[in-house]
Parts: C-alpha cells; structure tokens; sequence
C-alpha cells in the first residue's frame, strides 16, 4: 500500500531529510586518510541525538550502528569499524534520521584524499544518474522511467554494473514503504507514480560487473568482481511537472570542496626537502 503525504507532511519530511544531509556535510569534513569509520559514526549519531531526531539505521532489523559506511567494494550496508579510511579509497556513507514522525534517507560517496580518474568518473557518472533519474520522478511517469533513466546512463552509457538486488523505496512514516524503485527495468512499467508520493531513489553503480554477494558479518553487500562500487540518494516528492528534491546535496559539495582545498593548501605548505 502506498501511503501519500500532504503538503505539511512533506515540509515535515523535508526537515528529516535535511538533517540528513547536513549530517553527511558535517562527515565530509573529517573524511581523510588516517580517520575511522566508526569514529564517524560516533559524529553522525552525537549530531542527530543533538537534533532531537533518532538514527534510523539503529536497530533496524538489528543494524547496530547509525550509518552504513561501505569503503570501495562495499556498495551498501557495511558496518562502521576500527579500520582507518587510506589515501584512494572511496567511502559511502548512507544514513537515516526520525524526527516530528517522519524518516528521512540519504547517502553519498566521498573520495578519501586523492582518488584515481577511473574512480572519479565512476562517482561523477553515479551522481549524475541519480538526477537523471530524478527528472523522471514525477506525476503520471511510472517507476520504471526513473529505473531506465538510471540504467541507460550507467550501464549503456558507461558500461558499468546496475546493482539488482536492492532498491530504493517508498518514504515516509517508516523507513522503507511501497513502492519498490528499482535501477533498471523498462520504461513504462512499474507503479505510477503521483503528487503526494515520497520516494529515495538511489542509485548503486558498479565500476565492474552488477553482481554482488552478502558478507560473513551478515550485512554488508559487496562487489563479486572485488572492484568498487558508489551509492548516492536522494529523497524525493512526487509533484505535478518537476520533482522536489527533499535532500540536498549542496553543504555537502561545499564541505568536500574545503577539504580537498584545505589537503592543496597542506600540499603547499610543505616543504620540498
Ligand atoms: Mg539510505
Ligand atoms: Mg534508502
């Protein structure tokens, strides 16, 4: 069953899903070689208890920690731990909040320092594929357009791997409601999609081939070639002639792009012995 929201609702969601992303900003900035990704984790949930909001992700189904951070070859799910981020890796960071009774869902994929064009191609093509898909999301499209959009692009176009065994979902009084939204399928098919829906659609895009397998620790979803993977996500609401993006990605390109400056600077500074 499909649960549509009013216009308040969405403005309510549209907080949770800006907590998200300010979340994910404030990440950005400590994203560098050397840092852990469970000490991210403590960040993300120190600042969304601080918002008055709760982590999504926590003890859902039993997953332990506030955000799913996946480095390389983990597209989605993985667990956040005591291994240290290295200089080349790129890191997805997924997270969840609740708050005034509304979820919101997002995630992006950081590089950890300097990154090889092959990897910042796949991240570019990735993000790229998500609005994409978003300019599909509208009243009277079906969620099979914003499925092919995504595939054309990623898998065609770029001859990457559309990840098949997971999918972006409905949004809204819980974390994941109906409709399934897949990453690729055929134009036309699918729900319908209609002013009122909430939707995250989100993209996971292989640099490698589209399968994947369920590691050992009973979560994370990796890569079956080995080979990296990103994940980006957007929540978004269903109008009338153009999709209204409840997430943004805006603090989070500001907070990558003083990161990166400040490692130039650093760069600078250091004297050539
Ligand atoms: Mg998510
Ligand atoms: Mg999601």
């Amino acid at each position: 069953m499909i649960h549509y929201k009013s216009k308040a609702e969405i403005e309510l969601m549209r907080e949770s899903s800006l907590l998200v992303s300010d979340t994910l900003a404030l990440l950005a900035s400590y994203i560098k070689p050397g840092v852990t990704t469970l000490a991210l984790d403590k960040i993300a949930e120190e600042f969304i208890l601080g918002h008055g909001a709760k982590a999504s992700f926590k003890g859902y189904n039993g997953f332990p920690y506030t955000c799913c951070i996946s480095v390389n070859d983990a597209v989605v799910h993985g667990f956040p731990g005591k291994n240290e981020l290295k200089d080349g890796d790129i890191v997805s960071v997924d997270v969840g909040v609740f708050k005034n009774g509304f979820h919101g869902d997002s995630a992006y994929t950081f590089a950890v320092g300097e990154i090889t064009p092959e990897l910042k191609q796949l991240l570019r093509v990735t993000k790229e594929s998500l609005y994409k898909g978003i300019e599909k999301a509208i009243h009277g499209n079906r969620t099979g357009d914003i499925a092919f959009a995504i595939q054309e692009y990623t898998e065609k176009q770029h001859g990457y791997g559309v990840v098949r065994d997971l999918v972006g979902h409905g949004l809204g009084r819980h974390l994941h409601e109906e409709p399934q939204v897949p990453n690729f399928g055929k134009r036309g098919t699918g729900a319908k999609l209609k002013e009122g829906m909430v939707i995250a659609i989100e993209p996971m895009i292989n640099l490698g081939t589209k399968d994947v397998y369920h590691d050992k620790d009973g979560w994370t979803i990796r890569t079956a070639d080995g080979k990296p993977a990103a994940h980006y996500e957007h929540d978004v609401a269903i109008q009338r002639g153009k999709a209204d993006i409840l997430s943004s990605f805006v603090k989070i390109e500001a907070a990558e792009k003083a990161n990166a400056n400040l490692c130039s600077d650093y760069a600078l500074q250091d004297p050539v012995l």
